[in-house]
């Protein structure tokens, strides 16, 4: 990673998944001084994609890790700075931005938040006791670890089969637990999924419990539309349903929806002048690396228009 040469910048991008590395690429070919701030490794939530058949330009398919990989390889190129640290605050007095972090505080005269979100917890007894310990969030990190066994996924949407369809590679049987009578999961997806003999789903069904002594062994289930009452026999469980923003560090300083998602208009602006929001951190997101790539773009564009008009 390139290392901040000082504490001032024309753009500070928040978070280095598709839609922050884009937003770097922009603002920085654009001759900005920009840097952008990540807490783990950059990629973002792409990198659990083994696979990524949808990223344009890439018709036999790209790895999701390369993904951020390029991007931040091509945004680096153009003079991007790259620093590892959690963001935790920000400041906006007067028309000055400052963006706190775990590692020192940054100036800027634009920000553009990239946070994405943070798997969802299905917020049950057990949960916490067994994450790690047959419970994950991550079939591409822990799949391996279940070969020969049965497991189960809960969700319907494309993480959940995605995860699913992984799955497949390793265990023995994999059954989809969905809390509705059919599945949120793209076309193409759940026809792949209905066609894999080792998945099975259990419709209507919500967890519980998650139980065992060491490790997972098994789920309390219920059926949402009869109440009744099943327990089945797991290795491990996979949960996959969904997100949260990461933006409790914004409350307050940022207009956010219902679900806490950063609000912005179709120029990615939030309601602070200088201040934008891209990817699957802000409301009504396509929750997809290439309208995440496309959101970091558009505002990266209007930050540089806003900060020639200064
Ligand atoms: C298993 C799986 C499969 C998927 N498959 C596909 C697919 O096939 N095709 C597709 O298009 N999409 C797919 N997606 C969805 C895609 O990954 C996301 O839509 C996309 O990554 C969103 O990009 P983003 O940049 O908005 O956010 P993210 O990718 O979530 O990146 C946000 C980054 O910000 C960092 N961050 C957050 N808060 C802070 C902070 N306070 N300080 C510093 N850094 C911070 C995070 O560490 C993270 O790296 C998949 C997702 C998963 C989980």
């Amino acid at each position: 990673m390139s290392m901040p040469e000082s504490n001032n910048y024309d753009v500070v991008i928040i978070g280095g998944g598709p839609a922050g590395l884009t937003a770097g690429l922009y603002a920085a070919r654009s001759r900005l001084n920009s840097l952008l701030i990540e807490k783990g490794l950059v990629g973002g939530q792409i990198a659990n994609a083994e696979v990524v058949e949808n990223f344009p330009g890439f018709p036999d398919g790209v790895g999701g890790i390369e993904i951020g990989d390029l991007i931040h390889k091509q945004a680096t190129k153009y003079g991007l700075k790259t620093t590892t640290a959690e963001v935790t605050s920000l400041e906006i007095k007067d028309g000055g931005k400052t963006v706190n972090t775990t590692e020192g505080n940054f100036g800027a005269r634009a920000i553009i938040i990239a946070g994405g979100s943070q798997w969802q917890k299905l917020g049950v007894p057990g949960e916490e006791e067994f994450t790690g310990k047959g419970i994950s969030y991550c079939a591409t990190c822990d799949a391996p670890f279940f070969t020969g066994q049965s497991v189960a996924v809960v969700g319907g949407g494309d993480a959940a089969i995605t995860e699913a369809m992984y799955l497949t590679k390793f265990a023995a049987r994999v059954t989809v637990i969905h809390r509705r009578d059919q599945l949120r999961a793209t076309r193409i997806l759940q026809e792949r999924a209905f066609a894999e003999s080792k998945i099975e789903f259990l419709w209507d069904t919500t967890v519980d419990a998650v139980e065992g002594e060491d490790f997972v062994s098994k789920l309390k289930l219920n059926n949402v539309k009869t109440g009744g009452k099943s327990t089945l026999e797991v290795n491990g469980v996979f949960i996959a349903i969904g997100f949260k923003p990461d933006t409790g560090y914004l409350r307050g300083i940022v207009p956010m929806d219902a679900a806490g998602h950063v609000v912005t208009n179709e120029k990615m602006e939030t309601d602070i002048p200088g201040v934008y929001a891209a990817g699957d951190i802000r409301s009504n997101s396509g929750r997809q690396a290439i309208t995440a790539a496309g959101d970091g773009a558009t505002a990266a564009i209007y930050a540089e228009k806003y900060l020639s008009e200064q």
